[in-house]
């Protein structure tokens, strides 16, 4: 294991191009991440594999938010065995947060594993994977303030053509609010903005390339800049308050929506707010983590608003655009939550009236706050379970209602291709829902199309609307 041998760019010498396939777990970041190192192996010389049987390379993109995902890669790796084992000079790379985290330690408990980055090391993929193919094992977890992460290739057309109309756009990394179960600050390092100008580059050089929608991202992505704002220092460091960059974005040519995920309830000022009701492009759905319906549980899990703040900002953020879509995220059993906390979720479950949400049972995390208080306040696995399962019901209902009220209207989705069972067409409204289109019309919307639809029917999962 070696962690200090030096890299060189290049794909693996062979008599035919080297094939890698990439597995991805985790966040809408892991995804981009991913296509990062997609697109640095294509621009090295690599190809894309059908199927992990025809790689030479394959990658696991690995996430440590819950202890259940990371109890997956480790039987995902024991599987890989006999992938690696399966033909000559095969080379088997782990990335993502479990190997920010774990760093050589993967490589010492997994003799299968070739070589290890972090979350800040993607640029070294390919220079990794070489040394890997001349014998080498290494481990690159090191933390870079560098911008320079943000910088990377342009990414070919064959992967663009993925999904061709929409794109996600990393604005800020890092996060530097310790909420008390959260992992993140450590697997992905202090907060960090991308100066705005080189985003507005990306974003135009995507527009060029027929992307409508612009998928913001960052850990905390309405933090971006606010450091530097607070500091003065925002125009030597190249960035804007958050709102000002979307106002900026929105002037773009081609770009008709722009989304971002995940902001911070904290984060959101008066500007970002009324850019809700000012921006026709800006959709209008925000993905709002909300954690706890319960103050003592928000307090514990040190997210530095109360149920009353975060209900305030529903209200501003409907003042400025009424038909707002909201979704969040949830946790259950967190250490000393008791039946009365978790009522109070249910409430403010309702009162919002999310359209969705995604709701996890709270798993301990080594290095964390609340890791600690598991031992003595733990909330015993069936009511953890039992809590899950009353939220997820509620919430089903509440989608399903929420659907059923868009049936006879009008929206427009942008089509991302086939459905997920197959046979109709599929895309997102601009409230971020699955839409499935009637009429199969092959030919006729080619993915990346915007389309008006009339809602035709609802279910507890998408809406089915025919071209209107
Ligand atoms: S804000 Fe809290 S939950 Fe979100 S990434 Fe940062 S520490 Fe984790």
């Amino acid at each position: 294991m070696e962690s200090s041998v030096e890299l060189r760019m290049g794909a693996a010498p062979g008599p035919r191009p080297r094939r890698f396939w990439l597995r991805t777990f985790g966040c809408q970041m892991n995804v981009h991440d991913s296509e990062k190192v997609e697109s640095l192996l294509l621009h090295s010389g690599y190809t894309a594999a059908r199927s992990p049987d025809e790689a030479d390379l394959l990658i696991v993109n690995t996430c440590s938010i819950r202890e259940k995902a990371e109890h997956r890669l480790y039987s995902d790796l024991g599987l890989l065995r006999s992938w690696k084992e399966g033909g000559p000079g095969r080379v088997l790379g782990v990335g993502g947060c479990v190997a920010q985290q774990e760093g050589d330690a993967l490589l010492l408990r997994f003799p299968q594993v070739d070589f290890v980055f972090g979350t800040h090391n993607l640029r070294l993929v390919p220079a990794l994977a070489l040394a890997a193919g001349e014998g080498q094992r290494v481990a690159r977890t090191e933390e870079r303030r560098s911008l320079d992460r943000f910088e990377l290739p342009i990414a070919p057309p064959e992967l663009s053509r993925k999904n061709p109309g929409r794109a996600y756009l990393t604005v800020m990394e890092g996060c530097d609010m310790f909420c008390s179960f959260c992992i993140v600050p450590v697997t992905r390092g202090r907060e960090i903005s991308r100066p705005a100008e080189a985003i507005l580059r990306e974003a135009e050089s995507l527009a060029q390339r027929g992307v409508r929608e612009l998928i913001l991202l960052g850990q905390t992505v309405n933090a971006y800049g606010r450091h530097a704002l607070r500091r003065g220092n925002a125009e030597a460091t190249g960035t804007l308050a958050f709102a000002e960059l979307i106002r900026r974005l929105a002037k773009l040519p081609g770009i008709s929506r722009i989304r971002y995920t995940s902001p911070h309830p904290l984060f959101f000022d008066d500007d970002l707010v009324a850019a809700h009701g000012d921006l026709a492009p800006l959709c209008p759905h925000v993905h709002l983590p909300v954690q706890s319906g319960s103050d003592a549980v928000l307090r514990a899990m040190r997210r530095r608003y109360g149920r009353e703040q975060y209900l305030r900002l529903v209200t501003r953020l409907r003042g400025a655009r009424p038909d707002l879509a909201l979704t969040t995220d949830l946790i259950v059993g967190f250490p000393g939550e008791t039946d009365r906390d978790f009522e109070d979720t249910l409430a403010l479950v309702r009162e919002v009236g999310f359209v969705d949400s995604y709701s996890f049972k709270y798993s301990p995390r080594p290095g964390t706050a609340a890791a600690s208080l598991e031992a003595s306040q733990a909330v015993p696995e069936p009511v953890k379970q039992a809590r899950l399962e009353a939220l997820q019901s509620q919430q089903k209902s509440l989608t399903l209602a929420a659907h059923r009220a868009r049936v006879g209207t009008r929206t427009e989705i942008l089509l991302e291709g086939e459905s997920r069972r197959g046979g109709q067409l599929s895309g997102r409204d601009p409230y971020h829902r699955i839409v499935n289109l009637s009429a199969r019309a092959p030919g006729s919307f080619p993915p990346g199309s915007l389309v008006p639809v009339e809602v035709v029917e609802a279910t507890p999962h998408s809406l089915l609307a025919e071209p209107a």
